[in-house]
């Protein structure tokens, strides 16, 4: 019944040429209107019969779409009023299923809106997607409010979330990511796939929260992550300073780079920054 409504909407050119919605630079606006792709995209979310997905900037609505027609119930915040009253049809179709809140993600409890078990799912506005999940990763307790989170980020952002040691795109990102999620490029979109096409390539992370392997606070491995790539050409006996005792006490060789360290080192000289 539902999935018939759904089907039975105008296509997505349609609905942004009649709410004018021209896409705007400073909202981080690329919207995708290939029903294939967002179908691809929402069939990535692991779901269940009755969850929530939580879904940042729905914009025209595809993905929200394709994420109601894969069965979940969708809470989505939008900070522009002209998408707010684009989506009033997809509204209509949906019912209870979608629940619409106008406002500034970065600003909202998204814990509070989605509820425990949600899923995360959005084609991220890319000047706040790190602001985002840096959020989202350093929610407490953990594991956190959220099952799993599948994320559209430029490309250049999504290979820093995933990188090994040792390579160039491994940083914070990274470490912070890895310490408390399973992470992995589940596909790659050329500029095209959007309208307006953007500068760059994106592609679509998953991040999957897992128990970390150290019981080091977050707030602790933000610290020595900071600290340790700050300087991320010094040896950490120079990147960390007065600091530097801690790597004796964490087993690590001052000479080192903090671009070497596994995501357990890490851990390690966060618990000795924190203990020492
Ligand atoms: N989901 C749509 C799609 O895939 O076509 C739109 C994605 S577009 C990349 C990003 C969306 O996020 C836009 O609709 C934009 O208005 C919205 N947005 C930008 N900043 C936001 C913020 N601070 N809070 C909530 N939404 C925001």
């Amino acid at each position: 019944m539902i999935a018939a409504d759904l089907d039975s909407l105008p296509p997505l050119r349609e609905v942004i040429r009649a709410a004018g919605l021209s896409a705007r630079r400073h909202l981080g606006q690329n919207f995708l209107l290939d029903l294939n792709l967002l179908d691809r995209i929402a069939r990535l979310v692991p779901l269940r019969p009755g969850d929530t997905v939580y879904e940042v900037g729905p914009g025209p609505g595809g993905l929200t779409r394709a994420l109601l027609k894969a069965g979940a119930r969708v809470v989505a915040v939008e900070r522009d009023p002209r998408a707010i009253a684009a989506l009033s049809g997809l509204a209509a179709a949906a019912g209870p299923r979608l629940e619409l809140i106008e406002g500034d993600a970065l600003a909202l409890d998204a814990a509070a809106l989605a509820g425990p078990g949600a899923h995360i799912a959005a084609n991220l506005p890319y000047h706040i997607g790190t602001a985002l999940l840096m959020g989202w990763l350093a929610a407490e307790p953990w594991p956190p409010w959220w099952r799993s989170a599948t994320l559209m980020f430029q490309r250049e952002v999504a290979e820093r979330i995933v990188a090994t040691p040792g390579t160039p795109a491994y940083g914070r990102l990274s470490v912070l990511a890895q310490f408390r999620t399973r992470v992995r490029i589940r596909l790659r979109l050329p500029p095209q796939a959007f309208t307006p096409a953007p500068q760059v390539e994106s592609a679509v992370v998953q991040l999957l929260p897992v128990a970390p392997a150290a019981p080091v606070p977050f707030a602790a491995l933000a610290e020595a992550t900071r600290l340790a790539f700050g300087r991320r050409r010094k040896t950490l006996r120079n990147a960390l300073g007065r600091a530097a005792g801690a790597l004796a006490v964490a087993g690590i060789d001052p000479a080192r780079r903090a671009e070497t360290l596994t995501v357990a080192e890490f851990a390690r000289l966060a618990q000795a920054l924190a203990t020492g």
